[in-house]
């Protein structure tokens, strides 16, 4: 066993055994009834809820690679879909962050590196030809303010929305917290 998992779960039966969950527990509906969608950002994985005052039980948080929407029907559109229809939660904040590692991606440096790695040009032709652009798959954004606004944008026109949802947009410093507000949902359009 690695000695991440060993240390893991080493850890896990003492924190069960003395209770420690205690201190969190809530219901899995959210008191505040706000869905985040985030960076997985390491940066962000405390600082985040403290710099917005969020706890355990207040809201639901979606994460993955830059905080984005990139198709309103995969996983993460359905993931705010579930929140808002059988959740309770009845506003979306979109928190991009400042130096994302998503605004610089590079599709063909990363295909490089599969290359590197392994994966034969065989497979990824192969990817190509059945309709799956990794180029386009692959693509980070050049500025953190209109991917937000994008993602932001992508939610309050699906078609699957109920009505009178607000949903904003931030930006967050991965340092210090400080957030700018880039979209208020509460505005009339
Ligand atoms: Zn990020």
């Amino acid at each position: 066993m690695s000695t991440h998992l060993s240390s893991i779960l080493e850890h896990n039966r003492k924190f069960v055994e003395n209770k420690e969950y205690e201190a969190y527990l809530t219901s899995r509906f959210p008191d505040k009834r706000i869905i985040i969608i985030t960076c997985m950002d390491t940066r962000l994985v405390e600082l985040l809820p403290k710099a917005m005052n969020f706890k355990n039980g207040d809201v639901k948080v979606i994460k993955n690679a830059g905080g984005i929407i990139s198709q309103p029907f995969g996983s993460v559109m359905r993931s705010v879909i579930v929140a808002l229809y059988e959740l309770n939660a009845d506003e979306v904040i979109v928190v991009g962050h400042h130096e994302c590692g998503m605004a610089s991606l590079n599709a063909d440096h990363v295909i490089q590196s599969m290359k590197e790695r392994g994966i034969s040009d065989e497979v990824l032709s192969t990817l190509e030809h059945s309709g799956i652009k990794l180029t386009k798959w692959l693509r980070g954004f050049d500025n953190i303010t209109s991917a937000v606004e994008n993602t932001v944008s992508i939610i309050k026109n699906h078609p699957l929305l109920p009505p009178n949802i607000p949903v904003h947009g931030m930006v967050i410093h991965p340092t210090t917290g400080a957030l700018d507000l880039v979209v208020d949902g509460y505005e009339k359009e």
